[in-house]
C-alpha cells in the first residue's frame, strides 16, 4: 500500500501586486492541482479560482457533467477521464464567466492537475504549468508545456535553457478560456515509495532551472521546508511572477 502527503504554497513574488495563481490540495481525495491565472486587471484571478474549484467540485463532488473520453482516454483508467473532463469543463466555466461579462474578455489559465488512484497518478495539463517526478536521484519532467517556446524546442530551433529565458517565453500556445474547444494532455504514471512529484506555475521555472530545483528535491527533509525553500531561492533570483508549487511524497503505507 502507497500514502501520499503533499503541501503547497503560493507566492506573489516579488514584482507583482496581485497573486494570480491558485492551487487545491485534497489529499483526502489525492487531488492537486495549480493554475496560473492571466489576463489584465487582475482578472486572471478569476479564472484561476473558476479553474480550481471546478475541477474540486467535479472530482470530489462529482458537480458538472462529464465529457466523452478522447480516442487516448479512453485507454487509460477511469479517474484519468475524470481528470481529463474536469478540466474541459472548468475551461466551459471560464468561458461562461467571459461570456457573462465582457469586461473578462482575454482572461484565461494554464491548469497542472494529479489525481491519484491506488499506484497510478494521472498527470494532466493544459499550458506551462509543470508536473515534475524525482524518482531516484533524478528530477523528470512529465508534462510538455503548451507554449511557443517549448514548440521550438521541440522543432530543434532553441535549446532549453533558450527557451527558459527567452523574451516570448510567456507565449502560451494552450490555455482554458482561450478558443472554444481545449485539448488536455493526460498520462498515467506508476507511484513508487520515494517518489516526490511537484506541481508548479512557470514564476518557479523560470527563475530557476532543472538542476536548481532537483537539488532541493533530492534533499530529505519536511515537504514544508523544501516548499519554502524552492520560493525563497526563485524570489532570490528575481522572483518576477507569482510562484505556486504543490509538492507530493509517495511512501510504503
Ligand atoms: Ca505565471
Amino acid at each position: 500500500m502507497l500514502r501520499v502527503k503533499a503541501c503547497g504554497l503560493s507566492d506573489v513574488g516579488m514584482t507583482r501586486v496581485h497573486n494570480e495563481d491558485c492551487f487545491a490540495l485534497e489529499s483526502a481525495h489525492q487531488l492537486f492541482v495549480v493554475a496560473d491565472g492571466m489576463g489584465g486587471h487582475s482578472h486572471g484571478e478569476i479564472a484561476s479560482r473558476i479553474a480550481v474549484d471546478t475541477i474540486r467540485d467535479f472530482v470530489i463532488g462529482g458537480n458538472g457533467q462529464s465529457s466523452p473520453p478522447t480516442a487516448d482516454e479512453a485507454r487509460l483508467r477511469p479517474h484519468s477521464h475524470v481528470l481529463a473532463s474536469a478540466i474541459r469543463l472548468a475551461h466551459g466555466k471560464v468561458l461562461a464567466a467571459i461570456g457573462r461579462d465582457s469586461r473578462l474578455q482575454g482572461m484565461g489559465t494554464t491548469v497542472a492537475g494529479v489525481l491519484v488512484d491506488g499506484s497510478v497518478a494521472a498527470v494532466a495539463h493544459v499550458g506551462d504549468s509543470r508536473v515534475y517526478r524525482a524518482r531516484g536521484g533524478k528530477l523528470e519532467l512529465l508534462t510538455q508545456d503548451h507554449t511557443w517556446v517549448n514548440e521550438q524546442v521541440v522543432a530543434g530551433f532553441l535549446s532549453e535553457e533558450q527557451a527558459r529565458v527567452h523574451p516570448l517565453k510567456n507565449v502560451v500556445t494552450r490555455a482554458l478560456g482561450g478558443e472554444s474547444e481545449v485539448e488536455v494532455d493526460v498520462r498515467e504514471v506508476q507511484l513508487a515509495p520515494g517518489d516526490v512529484y511537484l506541481l508548479c506555475s512557470d514564476g518557479l521555472t523560470t527563475m530557476l532551472s532543472d538542476p536548481e530545483i532537483e537539488r532541493h528535491l533530492l534533499v530529505r527533509r519536511p515537504l514544508e521546508e523544501t516548499c519554502q525553500k524552492l520560493v525563497q531561492e526563485a524570489n532570490g533570483h528575481g522572483g518576477v511572477d507569482n510562484i505556486t508549487i504543490v509538492l507530493v511524497q509517495v511512501d510504503e503505507a
